[in-house]
């Protein structure tokens, strides 16, 4: 690769940072904001936002209909968590829970069920089902079921996706079927074929495996395909994070302001939950909300994608990278052009973190938290220390004009993505672990 060389002393050079990632060494790209770039709209993306949250409470109902939730409330929310471990000086650090997400234990509830509604939604629709029903809990019993019986849901997946929309779509009565990548780990696969849905092994990347699986649905009767790389309803999904959060912040007493602001650190795949939520986060929070998007460093396509500038979205391997990682949620050769289209002047800033780095938080979260992550969802963790050093590593100057001045004073929100649902002996293994590359 060629293009992309910064020129803005602020951000590296980008071949420093393939050369860091090629290494296998934290690396960190910063957006400088200098021109402002084409922001997005927030009044539209709140009122986007809100639909999707109408949807969301008409389903509720069902929801609560076919899962045991805490509250019985249908609603998929997690918990925030005051972060026991000193991982900032001087500043509150809280967690995000969604590793603890009810029905899926991962962040994929948020996009991936969201998703499937509005398809189901759809079917229920032109079927008929909705006229002069009186609550959406209807759609959970005969003879809803026996419609969307006749109705196929197709999904690519390293695993969470797949999980997150079968289980859903399996307890409606749908049939779903979700193409695996190689990376997928065989416990995520044995889940799903438990479901009853129907798994197709693909002996390549995950890039691949979305477009086999593209390919596949596409001139199928009342098939549904959920299009990971470039679907705006898993986007969306993702967004309502925002209001979830502040509403959280609020009841714990903590204000948010361009003084104080509030630094997300999200582990990312193609960018679709991260991306999400950094709309959803920008949606209520504006410039008081940065968004760092944390990457392994053989899979950090977005980070490349970033670097590289606009018009591109280069694969790892163009960078000389592998995709090798055993972070399965996060082991992904090319970023969402989608996302990076919404949303490319939003990201603050993506780290790579090296796999041994998630390894280590894996182990520090469960001795110190009692919290079970899986190696992807320890990304956020991983990524703290490398940004934070980054940032103090800065001339003063090229700081304060920056969306970065007030993050001595900030709160930081790490969002762990998935892990309470392994199985006990898959998460011992991990503990096991000397090295991540015993996982892969
Ligand atoms: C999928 C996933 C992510 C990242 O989501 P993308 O939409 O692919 O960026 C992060 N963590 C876990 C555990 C995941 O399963």
């Amino acid at each position: 690769m060629t293009s992309g060389e910064s020129c803005d002393e602020r951000t590296p050079a980008f071949s420093d940072l393939i050369e860091k990632l090629r290494a296998g060494k934290p690396a960190v790209w910063i957006n400088p904001r200098r021109q402002g770039g084409n922001r997005f709209d927030a009044d539209t993306a709140a009122e986007q936002i809100r639909g999707a949250e109408d949807l969301w409470q008409r389903f509720a109902p069902a929801i609560a209909c076919l899962f045991d939730m805490p509250g019985g409330s249908g609603r998929i929310h997690s918990p925030l968590l005051e972060c026991p471990i000193t991982l900032v000086h001087g500043s509150p650090v809280y967690v995000k829970a969604d590793h603890a997400l009810p029905v899926t234990a991962c962040v994929k509830a948020r996009g991936g069920i969201y998703a499937l509604l509005r398809v189901l939604e759809d079917i229920a629709g032109r079927s008929g089902l909705l006229e002069g029903i009186e609550s959406y809990e209807t759609l959970a019993r005969e003879p809803a079921r026996k419609v969307f019986a006749e109705h196929t849901v197709v999904i690519a997946s390293t695993g969470n996706l797949g999980f997150s929309v079968g289980v859903v779509a399996t307890a409606f009565g749908l049939r779903a079927e979700v193409h695996m990548s190689d990376c997928a780990k065989a416990w995520k696969k044995n889940r799903l074929r438990t479901l009853g849905a129907t798994v197709v092994e693909h002996a390549s990347d995950y890039t691949a495996t979305v477009g086999a699986a593209r390919a596949s649905a596409a001139s199928r009767r009342n098939t549904h395909f959920i299009d990971d790389e470039n679907s705006w309803d898993l986007f969306l999904g993702y967004a309502g994070a925002g209001c979830e959060l502040a509403a959280q912040l609020e009841s714990a007493g903590v204000e948010v302001s361009i003084e104080r602001p509030l630094v997300a650190y999200l582990p990312c795949g193609v960018g679709g939950a991260p991306g999400g939520i950094t709309y959803g986060l920008k949606t209520v929070f504006g410039d008081a909300a940065i968004c760092v998007f944390a990457e392994p460093t053989d899979a950090a396509c977005m980070l490349l994608a970033l670097a590289a500038g606009e018009g591109s979205a280069p694969s790892v391997y163009d960078a000389g990278l592998g995709n090798r990682t055993a972070a399965d949620g996060l082991a992904v050769s090319r970023a969402s052009l989608l996302v990076l289209d919404k949303i490319r002047n939003e990201i603050d800033a993506a780290v790579a973190v090296p796999d041994g780095d998630m390894l280590a938080w894996v182990h520090r979260a469960w001795r110190e938290m009692s919290v079970k992550l899986e190696l992807s969802a320890a990304a956020g963790f991983a990524a703290v220390e490398p940004f934070l050093e980054f940032l103090s590593g800065l001339p003063d100057g090229h700081r304060s004009d920056t969306q970065f001045a007030n993050v001595a004073s900030a709160v930081h929100i790490v969002w762990t993505t998935g892990g309470n649902l392994m199985p006990d002996q898959v998460f011992e293994r991990q503990l096991r672990a000397t090295s991540a590359a015993d996982l892969r």
